[in-house]
């Protein structure tokens, strides 16, 4: 029975923007923390798993023209680092509209999509991007 809830943990990491926020101090860390490094010690077992929108803000971008490894076959690609509606600020890649398209505090919304396919066995594996809302 113990391999259920595993699963649902681990799927909900990995297909929801979930984090973690201190409640000694209120804030929300994504990727997640098990550690506050405000409060510390002070923080052990008041982090709670809090699921992020998804929404955000453009705080700063840069058009990457020499692909490496994963990013090989998608240059021109464009990463950004995001200021997400409840706070935390990350990094991530825009997709499907041309660089010309993006300004700074454009509002964009996180998205799933396939990063790659993993060995022999073709694990598919997800992880989230970000497309510009409307
Ligand atoms: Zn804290």
């Amino acid at each position: 029975m113990s391999e259920v809830p595993r699963f649902w943990r681990e799927s909900r990491h990995r297909y929801r923007l979930v984090g973690t926020r201190c409640e000694n101090c209120n804030t929300l860390y994504f990727p997640p923390r098990e550690i506050c490094p405000v409060c510390r010690r002070e923080s052990v077992g008041k982090m709670r798993e809090e699921e992020l929108s998804g929404e955000g803000e453009v705080y700063s971008f840069t058009v990457v023209h020499d692909g490496l490894g994963q990013f090989k076959m998608q240059v021109p690609y464009i990463m950004a680092m995001i200021r997400m509606k409840e706070g935390p600020l990350i990094t991530g890649q825009i997709v499907d509209c041309s660089p010309e398209e993006v300004k700074i505090g454009s509002k964009v919304a996180a998205t799933l999509r396939k990063v790659r396919v993993e060995g022999k066995d073709g694990i598919i594996q997800y992880g989230y991007k970000f497309v510009l809302k409307e």
